[in-house]
């Protein structure tokens, strides 16, 4: 008789099977660096390029063939673009700088939409200004950030973090302006590119994944939003009671707290969970908690164990259809549902790559020759030219690789005339002066670079914990195992990533998007760690580690087996369809919202946010960070009000 395998060879076996050993691109890449011949044009870009006293232009960014959209495996906070912020935190020190010998009158920390968008009001203000922004990335943009595919010879695009124009308040004048400025027509964009029902036209529909760690059985349902809850999980793996349960969620109008006033109802629904409220209100078996429980997860990076039942309603989750909530919110809500709830939101606009279209005008309007082209059409299919986002001739200049240690006033901070920032380039320190500074960068690191703030205003910045989470791009050979499932579109509460869906339909400039089944496609996956049942900064902590010390190796097995698991009634083979893995890890993503279940209930000017973005001398903070919402047109406001501070000192 022959042995059992043992567990080593069975992995192995499994691992053939889910194609771990396939080539595909993302092993190109081996933390960051190439190390095959067919990327070896790449190759320079994270070359130690910069010695003490060699020219700046000598930089990585500058070598031929720079171009990271096109980076595949660990990107988001890439290898090699965060460590020397933990070190800082951690207490190191560095020898001593050298002096560029560079002056401007505007250095800005952060080149994410914030920073750049400072950057712009600043020479709006002041044309003739010099500006230098610094970036830890070696790409622009931060959240905002673009994956590139080449598919069989197509460009295929992915927003590697943010997604798309969308807030929960109406773009305000500021926010509108600049995409006005930067030729962004939202409304007239949107109807003429964005093509929302190009799957369910085709017959796709949503669809529910349940595992069987958490369900029992691994069962794909199709027809979410589209056919009756009854119909829809009748083949679902839970008791005749769950699916009558959510049935009733989803659909009744029932009243579960009769009797009581919408005011009252509004205020003890602000001191639940959504989940306490399923469970203790509405009174479900424990697997209907599990299958709402990463409902939550899109929109706030944490289960609905960690959000207040009444920010589920203001966001438009069920079980609330019966209970005569008045429209309008209270002030313990959060950002985001408050909004909703108040004004319906913005208009809403998804480019290709999401909002690394507007990072991308931007650059385009404050370094001239970097990004061709003239239009917020024509900017999706351009190549950027890293090379020219940092030349000493040009009045702004972006500066990637490079992360700053130190920003500090040459003098007492209420009478001197000039900033000092120290950065750090292949684990050096340079440093560059100017007339002040903006910091658009993660807030809650301010406190490490300007030690010498106010003790108050620290405290408040190192509470602005940021939420994590991942998103997934992968390159696919065919969509043939969607169309053959009628899928598009799939909620997996138990899965490794919550959610993931085909790549939306959009046809901009010459940028079109893949038709048939048989073409290319990209799938975004999405992946929001956190620990259930802890208060939610202690969720988004143990998150980050999480996502830390988890290796590429990790991310493609579960991905390659996910994918597997819930296709494969389709005929989805791992080890051939998948082309190409980009995993967007944000350990530092949401700016963090107000949260009535852990945040105490003071007046929004005694928030964090806003006690965190004082200025201080000729130093001022952006980033949405300070706006208290994790969005696009927060981080322009910001930006804004940022530069005006400044203006203001600068003037006085
Ligand atoms: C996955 C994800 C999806 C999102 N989706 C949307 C969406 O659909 N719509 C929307 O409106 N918003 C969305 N957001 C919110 C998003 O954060 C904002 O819209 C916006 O992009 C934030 O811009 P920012 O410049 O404020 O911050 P960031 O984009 O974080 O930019 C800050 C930059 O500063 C850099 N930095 C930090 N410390 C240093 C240092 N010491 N030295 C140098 N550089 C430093 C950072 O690395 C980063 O590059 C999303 C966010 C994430 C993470």
């Amino acid at each position: 008789m022959q042995e059992p395998p043992d567990d080593l060879s069975r992995n192995r076996a499994l691992d053939q099977l889910l194609g771990m050993d396939r080539p595909i691109t993302r092993r190109d890449f081996l933390n960051g660096i190439a190390i095959t011949a067919t990327a070896a044009a790449a190759a320079p870009l994270f070359a130690a390029s910069q010695g003490a006293g060699t020219p700046l232009t000598a930089a990585a960014q500058d070598a031929v063939g720079y171009y990271p959209p096109l980076l595949t495996g660990l990107r988001g906070s890439h290898p090699g673009s965060f460590e020397d912020a933990h070190a800082l935190r951690d207490g190191q020190t560095w020898p001593p700088a050298t002096d560029t010998g560079e002056a401007y009158d505007l250095i800005v920390v952060g080149g994410g939409i914030s920073g750049l968008a400072a950057a712009h009001f600043y020479r709006q203000r002041a044309p003739h200004s010099r500006i230098l922004v610094l970036d830890n990335h070696d790409d622009f943009g931060g959240h905002a950030k673009r994956n590139e595919f080449d598919l069989d010879g197509h460009l295929n695009l992915l927003n590697g973090g943010t997604l798309e124009i969308d807030s929960p308040r109406p773009y305000g004048a500021v926010a509108a302006g600049l995409l006005k400025t930067l030729g962004i027509d939202v409304p007239a964009l949107a109807r003429k590119t964005q093509n929302l029902e190009f799957y369910e036209a085709r017959g796709l529909q949503a669809g529910v994944f349940f595992d069987q760690e958490t369900f029992g059985a691994d069962k794909l349902v199709v027809g979410l939003g589209t056919v009756p809850f009854a119909t829809l999980l009748a083949e679902a793996p839970l008791s005749a009671r769950a699916r009558k349960e959510i049935a009733q969620i989803e659909t009744a109008r029932i009243d579960y707290m009769p009797g009581v006033s919408s005011d009252d109802k509004k205020q003890r629904l602000s001191r639940m969970s959504y989940e306490a409220f399923l469970r203790d209100v509405v009174r479900v078996d424990p697997s209907v908690l599990k299958f709402y429980n990463a409902r939550t997860k899109g929109e706030w990076g944490v289960g609905t164990d960690a959000v207040s039942a009444l920010d589920c309603w203001g966001f438009g989750m069920p079980g609330f259809q019966g209970m005569k909530l008045t429209k309008g919110s209270i002030s313990r809500m959060g950002f985001t549902p408050a909004g909703y709830e108040d004004t319906g939101g913005s208009f809403r606009l998804h480019f290709p790559d999401g909002n690394a279209t507007i990072a991308r005008l931007l650059v385009r309007d404050l370094v001239p020759g970097a990004v061709p082209g003239h239009t917020a059409e024509d900017v999706v299919t351009a190549r950027v030219d890293y090379s020219r986002l940092d030349q000493p001739d040009s009045p702004v200049r972006v500066r990637l690789n490079s992360i700053v240690t130190r920003v500090r006033h040459l003098g007492d901070p209420a009478a001197a005339k000039e900033v000092e920032v120290t950065y750090l380039r292949d684990h050096r320190p340079f440093t560059a002066r100017a007339k002040g500074a903006v910091l658009a960068c993660y807030n809650m690191m301010i406190p490490y670079l300007c030690p010498e703030l106010p003790a108050g205003q620290k405290k408040a910045l190192h509470e602005l914990v940021k939420t994590p989470l991942v998103y997934t791009s992968v390159a696919l050979r065919n969509r043939l195992a969607f169309d053959a499932l009628k899928l598009y579109r799939v909620y997996a509460p138990g899965s490794y990533h919550s959610y993931f869906h085909l790549n939306p339909h959009v046809d901009i400039g010459a940028y079109r998007s893949p038709r048939a089944p048989e073409e290319p496609v990209l799938i975004h996956m999405v992946r929001t760690p956190c620990q259930y049942g802890l208060p939610e900064h202690d969720q988004n902590r143990a998150g980050r580690a999480e996502l830390l010390n988890t290796s590429f190796e990790t991310f493609e097995r579960n991905i390659r087996a996910q994918l597997a698991r819930t296709l494969k009634d389709g005929g989805f083979d791992p080890a051939h369809d998948i082309t190409a893995i980009t995993v967007n890890r944000w350990p530092h993503g949401y700016a963090p919202e107000y949260n009535p279940l852990f945040d105490p209930d003071v007046p929004e000017a005694q928030r964090p946010h806003v006690l965190g973005r004082a200025p201080f001398g000729r130093i001022t903070i952006a980033n949405s960070d300070s706006g208290g919402g994790a969005y696009t047109d927060q981080a322009i406001d910001q930006g804004h009000r940022a530069v005006m501070e400044l203006m203001h000192t600068l003037e006085a």
